[in-house]
């Protein structure tokens, strides 16, 4: 119904207009077209519409036929007498409902449901329209407004067809007795619901969206069932009808299929059991192992901790990156943004630290949005070659799921890992990547007609990733002390960190770790850019070994990047400035790292405390990659006391640091000689 026609509505109350003048009205504007056509004209001026009316209607409906052509359009008349009668039916408290059946109740009948409908809708009397249905097989459904009851046979024979398929599934055979045993429980407490469903119908549909007339009383973010059985989430909530967002194909949804309100909001299965899984943005498992039992339900959308459940961010997560453990430390409980390019490395940082996680006692959650089936099933194999699915599950919405699917999996994601987080785990969650979250967002907001702002991102774009990724936090001791640390990954264009999506992850996040393309080809891998990475809170959370040990390297590379600008068109340097380039190069050289091979405290420690203590001055570029692995196990060798005592005490006195610098020499005698 549209508001024009509200309008007049209201006007027609306010003149007290009778059905039976409207019905009147209506017959004669229905016999001739040649007056139709003059009311709906916008050439006929409105002194020759009068004219025409006041010579064909009574003075009485002349005003009436005249608001109409004037408000709406002619032929919407029949529209607007259902609508009037609608109204005039609840101002005079006579409910309307419709009895579909098998066969025509009798008198009784009819008063026992003539009854019940009053008592539901508090009114004197009720108008009954009844249909018929043979394929109700039995029983009835009463339809009042948007409220069903439905009594009938064929929805309770459907129920128990549905349970038995679930439980089937779950028990994964079908079992006689336990199908026996169902249907005699079933017909045992065979009892029809008494609460009546909101039932909404669909008023159109496409690219994944559908909007609903009739549930009135919707919550946003509720989910709702079409009759074909797909989900949706309404999404925006108007006057008339509400838009909602489809977890599924559209294919089967068409004008005036029924939507069912669940009165959930949107939530996904949580549990221990999914630890080691791979599920979709909806929490179903699409490994093909089989069910997952869970524990709880959680909501998708969900609150973040409040200030005064939280704890500062004090213990590291080790990414057992050497560039980034070194000068861009992450604290449980951190949000450290990964950002660059496309193909420079991101998702391998990712999964790197999530393969450095092991025997970590942390629970890792990689959540691939909008990525390349392909590419997310790479991934998957890599951690199960490398063990690390033991402690890691997998929220998958690919570039083929619904733009749907792929806005909400962040979310569902962060519910699975608040789960573990109240448990007192810590977590650590990836999300890869929330540019193409952005772009899944955006695209629903624009098929729901929201205004588009810059770059054609709705308004709340912000809140979007805010929202999110506030929920990842430390919990206080009094909260069991979980964390959830997030590793957001942005995609930029060209290097520009100043785009829309870019500025506003930097600004919601503690940090950012920065990958160059130029860095990238010119192999220096991780391509870590130091001049522009930071990380705000890890400091706090570093271990006392490391930041000794890192000392001074930020310094000492920025001054080898301006210092590398200034000499690059000089060709006769000082002994200085040579020896200064060679250092910086060295430690340049060190900071790489290939994949799947992350570095432990001690490792770290030891190749920084040796290459500050320039002790790989005098090693030709090409060989010093080389001569840290041999060191790193010369010390494992020799020296396991060195490593086991940075590995327990976490710290790094002078002695300590002599004994390394000692044990460079002896191995440096070892390998020479
Ligand atoms: P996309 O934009 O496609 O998501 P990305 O930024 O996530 O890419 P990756 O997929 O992580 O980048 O890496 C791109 C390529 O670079 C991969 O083939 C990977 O093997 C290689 N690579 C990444 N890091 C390293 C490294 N440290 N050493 C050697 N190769 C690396
Ligand atoms: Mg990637």
């Amino acid at each position: 119904m549209s508001q024009r026609i509200d309008d007049y509505i209201n006007t027609l109350l306010l003149n007290e207009v009778s059905v039976s003048e409207l019905d009147r009205a209506k017959e004669i504007l229905f016999s001739s077209d040649e007056l139709m056509q003059i009311l709906n004209s916008p050439s006929v001026s409105p002194e020759e519409k009068s004219r025409v009316v006041s010579e064909i209607f009574s003075s009485s409906v002349k005003p009436v036929v005249l608001g109409l052509a004037e408000k709406c359009r002619a032929e919407s008349i029949c529209e607007v007498i259902e609508a009037y009668s609608a109204v005039l039916d609840k101002k005079n408290r006579i409910a309307r409902a419709t009895v579909v059946c098998v066969n025509e109740p009798n008198a009784q009948q009819l008063r026992g449901i003539e009854e019940f409908i009053c008592k539901e809708e508090n009114a004197g009397s009720a108008k009954i329209k009844v249909v018929k249905d043979e394929s109700l097989i039995g029983g009835f459904i009463i339809q009042i407004g948007n409220k069903q009851f439905d009594r009938s046979l064929k929805t309770k024979i459907t129920r128990i067809k549905e349970k038995i398929v679930d439980d089937a599934r779950k028990a994964s055979s079908v079992d006689t007795g336990n199908i026996i045993s169902i249907l005699k429980s079933e017909i045992r407490d065979y009892d029809f619901e008494t609460s009546g469903e909101e039932i909404g119908t669909v008023t159109g549909v496409g690219d994944g969206i559908a909007s609903i007339h009739g549930l009135d009383h919707v919550m946003y973010g509720e989910i709702v069932i079409f009759d074909c059985g797909i989900k949706g989430m309404v999404q925006d909530i108007k006057k008339h009808s509400v838009g909602c967002i489809l977890f599924g194909s559209d294919s089967e949804i068409h004008e005036g299929t029924r939507v069912k309100r669940t009165h959930k909001n949107a939530g996904v299965p949580v549990g221990d059991a999914f630890i080691g899984r791979i599920v979709n943005a909806l929490g179903e498992p699409i490994d093909g192992k089989g069910e997952i039992a869970a524990d709880e339900y959680r909501l998708v959308e969900n609150t973040a901790p409040s200030i005064v459940d939280r704890k500062s961010v004090s213990e590291p997560l080790q990414t057992g990156i050497l560039a980034i453990d070194s000068m861009f430390p992450i604290g449980r409980g951190q949000r450290e943004l990964i950002i660059g390019d496309r193909q420079t490395g991101k998702t391998s940082i990712a999964l790197d630290t999530i393969l450095n996680q092991k025997g970590k006692d942390c629970i890792c959650i990689y959540n691939a949005i909008g990525q390349k089936a392909s590419t997310v099933a790479k991934l998957v194999s890599t951690l199960e070659k490398n063990g690390a699915m033991e402690y890691t599950i997998v929220v998958c919405s690919t570039a083929s799921d619904s733009a749907s699917l792929q806005y909400i999996s962040p979310y569902s994601a962060t519910a699975i890992a608040e789960y573990f987080m109240h448990k007192g785990k810590d977590c650590l969650i990836v999300y890869d990547d929330l540019s193409k979250h952005a772009v899944a967002y955006r695209a629903l907001s624009l098929l729901l007609e929201r205004s588009p702002g810059r770059e054609a991102y709705p308004g709340d774009v912000f809140y979007l990733h805010s929202r999110l990724l506030e929920r990842s936090s430390r919990l206080s001791d009094e909260l069991g002390g979980g964390s959830i640390t997030a590793l957001p990954i942005i995609e930029t264009l060209a290097g520009d960190v100043s785009a829309y999506i870019p500025t506003n992850v930097i600004s919601i996040t503690d940090g950012q770790i920065f990958l160059e393309s130029d860095l990238f080809f010119s192999g220096q891998r991780p391509a870590v850019n130091v001049g522009l990475s930071v990380s705000r809170v890890g400091g706090a959370a570093q271990t006392k070994a490391m930041k000794k040990a890192a000392g001074s390297l930020r310094v000492d590379l920025a001054q080898f990047r301006e210092m590398e600008v200034f000499t690059q068109f000089s060709s006769d340097l000082d002994e200085e400035t040579k020896a200064g380039l060679s250092y910086g190069k060295g430690l340049m050289e060190l900071l790489k790292q290939p994949l799947g091979k992350p570095l432990s405290l001690a490792q770290q420690v030891i190749t920084l405390v040796c290459a500050i203590g320039k002790k790989f001055a005098d090693v030709p570029i090409n060989e010093i990659k080389k001569l840290q692995g041999e060191l790193l196990e010369y010390f494992e060798d020799k020296h396991i006391g060195i490593i086991n005592e940075i590995e327990t005490m976490k710290d790094l006195d002078d002695k300590l640091k002599a004994d390394i610098l000692k044990a460079f020499d002896d191995f440096r005698k070892v390998n020479n000689g």
